[in-house]
């Protein structure tokens, strides 16, 4: 069973084994080689299931983030930042019990400030604040403003999942002691790993979770999962990628345009394929030590683990729908370039994109 259940059988999904002992290996060569072959043996069995109802990334805010963490030991530009574009995604797919509604990655911005890291940030430009805010900080929306311009309901979304939990404050959504929560019907898919890290971080893990961010929610509206899964009809997995931080896991979609994986072990596409990159440093970075990824260092919890992951995201992806040199990855975080850190935007964005048709509320109603 891939699932922990806290109360009613879960029954959306199907345990994903193509990874099972691929990092068993004692030389970590052979864990990259493993994991590479296991990536194209799940892409060629994704590729057969279904494509999902609807996809949709959109942008919600962009915040500075050290370029010296998006590039891990690559980076040689001189900008102290680099322009982070967090954003959500909408999905729907078809299951057995008609569509489901999931939104991956849907950032409370406006309630996660207090992330230690960020409050730091802030307390270091003390009244610069509002100055430094009005040039770096791009509201662009917000996760409630971006389901209304969709005219999907809070009431609609029955799933919710994080690629990981760093900033992130979920009890708006999920409720806590006092509140009900803005989501009265989404559960939260979540790593097992993941869940008891929030619930328990080091310090060098916890400047990067917001506190409170999971106090209080109920635990009916969690399931917490053992391995990686397909959900539905198969045309969406949630695939462990353990590195960024333990419990990590990528959000898998097929699309008309690919196989689109999502996670933030990397910051950009060129992240992912820095052979190709005109970031200061990268190429030459890949050229001198052949790493073939490079990592988004901010907590280091693994990393060879994170450079394991990150070659798997981009086997499973394939080449990317808008130029083949780099990998159909959709990073949930993407570096954007920004005129104040010059040289750092990347190479190839995939930014803001949609596929398929949405199922709007009134329609899923009739449905039901
Ligand atoms: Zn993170």
């Amino acid at each position: 069973m891939a699932v922990i259940t806290n109360h009613a059988p879960f029954a959306l999904t199907k345990a994903v084994h193509h990874f099972d002992g691929t990092r068993d290996a004692a030389r970590p060569m052979d864990r990259v080689e493993a994991v590479r072959r296991a990536g194209e043996a799940f892409r060629n069995d994704m590729l057969k299931n279904p494509t999902v109802q609807f996809y949709k990334a959109m942008e919600l805010v962009r915040v500075p983030y050290p370029s010296k963490f998006a590039y891990l030991n690559a980076y040689a530009g001189l900008a102290p930042f680099v322009h982070l574009c967090n954003k959500l995604f909408v999905i729907q797919f078809n299951t057995a019990e008609g569509i489901k509604t999931l939104l991956a990655s849907p950032s409370d911005w406006e309630h996660q400030r207090t992330t230690p890291f960020f409050a730091h940030l802030d307390q270091k430009a003390g009244p610069l604040v509002p100055v430094m805010e009005a040039l770096v900080l791009r509201k662009t929306n917000t996760v409630l403003g971006a389901l209304a311009s969709l005219g999907l309901q809070p009431e609609q979304v029955d799933y919710i999942t994080y690629d990981h939990l760093h900033t992130q404050n979920l009890t708006r959504w999920l409720g806590s002691l006092h509140e009900p929560g803005l989501f009265p019907n989404a559960k939260l898919l979540v790593m097992k790993e993941e869940w008891a890290s929030a619930q328990g971080l080091i310090p060098w893990q916890n400047q990067w979770y917001c506190p409170g961010g999971i106090t209080g929610i109920p635990e009916s509206r969690v399931i917490q999962l053992e391995g990686s899964v397909f959900l539905g009809d198969g045309s969406v997995a949630l695939v462990r990628t353990k590195g960024h931080t333990e419990g990590n896991h990528s959000i898998v979609v097929n699309t008309p345009q690919g196989i689109l994986v999502t996670s933030e072990n990397g910051v950009s596409l060129d992240a992912y394929a820095p052979a190709h990159s005109r970031i200061p440093g990268l190429a030459d970075y890949a050229a001198r030590t052949g790493a073939e990824v490079i990592i988004n260092g901010n907590t280091q919890e693994y990393v060879v683990d994170q450079y394991i992951s990150m070659v798997q995201e981009k086997a499973m992806a394939g080449p990317c729908f808008l130029d083949a040199r780099f990998p159909n990855v959709m990073p949930s975080s993407e570096s954007a370039g920004h005129w104040l850190f010059p040289g750092t935007a990347p190479t190839l964005r995939m930014g803001e994109f949609h596929s398929g048709q949405l199922i709007s509320t009134p329609e899923l109603k009739k449905a039901a």
